[in-house]
């Protein structure tokens, strides 16, 4: 009665909000040595005039003009980079670092309209990784097991993923349960394979269902140079978070259809053999063929009522689990149906799946990016509509489990 799970292959490119080049530090170093500091702002101002573009910093009171020798050179760098891809209308968050063991500038650049919004922020520098272990982990977050194959979790991942875990809240956690982490160098063949020519070798990390087991498989490239940082300049997060986020994403939609699954397979395997037993007692009973235990009839027959009151219990579970289980991954469909739901990266735009997961990681890693591009779903999650909808998925299992104890 029970169909097999089909495997939910979910992916992220290391660099998802950057549908240009991403921006290479060594590029920029050498474009320096070449041109020089004063030829690096005369092109930009070039670029500039030509667009009829003013540029502008964030002020209370909206963008104010600024003068392009107020600004320092990173910044110089992160606007030509935006102006030479032509990125209109999309956020371009670069950690800008013009040599190897110079400071890294956090710079947030916005093209929209006729204006260039360069917000710039305070040197940056990685915090201690400190020592975390993946026993730490489990007993602070409740997930499933972290497990190595040929890479490790080595305290930088740990305190990546830390940040990560540390954003969710209780509903969304309590679907992690046994959810795996694995770290691995990078992906298998055929998992880039499935996505695409395009994107081989640069899988940074995927949520995947097979076999019964959800898990996140985080790749070597999920802990990249800091090329780009989310969330506002004044507080830059690697983009790591934002890529173990998005996969989390993933699994708050997905991921609860494993222990529902298990829960029917359990249920329906127990419902089964009471079932066969009942059926066999009522034949006993009535061809006496057995002694009655000092029982009187009228006993006999109570107790045959109540389990088959039982069963039929878990009948109409069963019923519930499957009824549910038809309806699929109710986040993810809830979500696009939302009103004014818009895509916020170009990634989003691929699939409901992709939707949702990239709206999910901006929600905790950069809100007030989400609320620029897609206010709608900030205002969804605000809301808690996913976690009502987590906690009545939540119940049912509950329900379920306590049918089997
Ligand atoms: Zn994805």
């Amino acid at each position: 009665m029970l169909l097999p799970m089909l495997a939910i292959l979910c992916a992220l490119a290391a660099e998802p909000e950057a549908p240009p080049a991403p921006y290479e530090t060594r590029e920029l170093q050498l474009q320096l040595k070449v041109r020089g500091e004063q030829d690096m702002r005369d092109w930009l101002a070039e670029k500039l005039r030509a667009r009829r573009l003013k540029l502008v910093k964030p002020g209370p009171e909206g963008p104010e003009r600024i003068k392009l020798r107020d600004l320092p050179l990173e910044a110089v760098a992160a606007g030509l980079h935006a102006v030479f891809f032509e990125l209109r209308d999309v956020e371009n968050d670069a950690m800008m670092q013009l040599s190897d063991d110079g400071p890294m500038l956090p710079v947030s650049v916005i093209w929209r309209g006729r204006e260039l919004l360069v917000t710039v922020g305070e040197p940056w520098q990685a915090p201690d990784p400190g020592d975390l272990t993946p026993d730490v982990m489990r007993e602070r977050y409740g997930v499933g097991e972290l497990r190595e194959a040929g890479s490790t979790w080595n305290p930088r991942s740990l305190q990546l993923l830390d940040l990560a875990l540390s954003r969710l809240r209780d509903e969304e956690l309590a679907v992690m349960r046994i959810l795996a982490f694995d770290r691995k160098p990078a992906a298998k063949p055929e998992y880039e394979e499935r996505l695409g020519t395009a994107q081989q070798g640069r899988l940074a990390a995927i949520y995947a269902q097979e076999e019964g087991e959800g898990r996140i498989e985080v790749y070597d490239g999920a802990f990249g140079a800091y090329t780009h940082f989310v969330g506002e300049p004044e507080d830059p997060q690697p983009m790591s978070l934002m890529i173990l986020l998005h996969e989390l994403g993933h699994a708050v939609s997905e991921q609860l259809e494993i222990e529902l699954f298990q829960a029917m397979r359990d249920l329906a395997e127990v419902h089964n053999d009471r079932g066969e037993k009942l059926e066999k007692r009522v034949v006993d009973r009535d061809g006496r063929a057995r002694r009655l235990d000092g029982k009187t009839l009228a006993e006999i027959d109570a107790e045959l009522d109540r389990e088959s009151e039982v069963i039929a219990g878990m009948r109409a579970m069963l019923d519930r689990l499957s009824e549910r289980r038809e309806r699929g991954s109710a986040v993810a469909s809830a979500f696009a149906a939302v009103d004014g739901v818009r895509p916020p990266t170009w990634y989003a735009a691929t699939s409901e799946a992709e939707l949702f997961a990239e709206s999910f990681a901006l929600y905790h890693a950069d809100r007030a990016a989400l609320e620029r591009a897609s206010p709608a779903a900030v205002a969804w999650f605000d809301a808690g509509e996913h976690r009502a909808l987590l906690r009545e998925d939540l119940t049912l299992l509950a329900e379920a489990r306590a049918l089997l104890d």
